[in-house]
């Protein structure tokens, strides 16, 4: 292995998120109404909340997947999306926008893989095209991933020859060959059939305990109960409650919170 692609695979800095008041309306519905969150390098915080709260436009908006028409989202101190210019907030370009986007992993609950293209160059294709990586260096680097999620073998299959999990698992590999400072985790196991679920979760439990920083929307309680330093209870597009999880699991203050909890467990 040559020692770009060494490097590549070196442990990356760990990233603060900071969401600060941030609105999102579609139309006339609004649908975050005012989030700040701080995610801090190597905390695992896992957002909860009933369906339609907003958990998911919160994942698009720290992914710039969707613009807050009111606040912001920084990642390590570096603005996504935007650039103050005065008292304003100034658009990036689409391309600057792509290579912020580069910096942040994101596993969908279907997903997303290309069709069209084996295991391997699943995860080797964004860090060619990003221009971060030769070919060679990428797939030799997707190897390494793929040993790393218990996929080694297979390399040459194609997305449809696999299980649902074992396709999350190539997502979660593809998501770290961009060597993201957080990974945010938009349902990643409830697409999946029960006895699925608990290699994907053993995965990002690796993640958890290696340092990365982590943001996992879920309606696994157990799990979050386990890896969490923080879970967020989010309703109606605000939240209603943070904390350790032995503190929002265990004993939730909101009425909220506790009914959830009882419809979930
Ligand atoms: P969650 O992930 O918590 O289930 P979402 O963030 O997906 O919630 O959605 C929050 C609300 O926003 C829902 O009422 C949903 O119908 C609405 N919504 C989501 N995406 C769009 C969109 N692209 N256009 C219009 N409404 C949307
Ligand atoms: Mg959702």
């Amino acid at each position: 292995m040559t020692a770009d692609t060494l490097e590549a695979l070196a442990d990356v800095e760990a990233a603060t998120v900071e969401v600060h008041d941030v609105h999102k309306w579609y139309g006339t519905h609004r649908v975050l109404d005012g989030v700040d969150l701080t995610v801090r390098p190597g905390e695992v915080t896992v957002i909860l909340g009933p369906s339609g709260s907003g958990k998911s436009t919160l994942l698009r908006v720290i992914n710039h997947l969707e613009k807050p028409e009111i606040g912001y989202v920084s990642i390590n101190g570096e603005l996504i999306g935007v650039k103050r210019q005065g008292e304003r907030l100034k658009e990036l370009s689409e391309r600057a926008i792509l290579t912020q986007r580069g910096r942040i992993g994101f596993v969908f609950q279907n997903f997303n893989l290309f069709p069209h293209l084996t295991v391997l160059d699943n995860v080797a294709a964004a860090p060619v095209a990003t221009g971060k990586l030769t070919k060679p260096e990428a797939r030799e680097l997707a190897r390494e991933l793929l040993v790393r999620v218990g996929l080694a073998d297979k390399t040459a299959a194609y997305p449809r020859q696999l299980s649902g999990g074992q396709q999350q698992r190539v997502a979660i590999a593809r998501a770290l060959a961009l060597r993201p400072g957080v990974i945010l985790f938009d349902e990643p196991t409830s697409a999946l059939d029960p006895e699925l679920v608990g290699e994907v979760l053993a995965v990002i439990k690796d993640l958890a305990t290696s340092g990365t920083t982590l943001v996992i929307v879920t309606h696994e309680i157990g799990f979050a109960r386990e890896i969490a330093d923080r879970v967020v209870f989010i309703d109606g597009g605000k939240i209603v409650e943070q904390g350790p999880p032995s503190e929002v699991l265990d004993k939730p203050r909101h009425e909220r919170t506790r009914d959830f909890l009882s419809k979930v467990l």
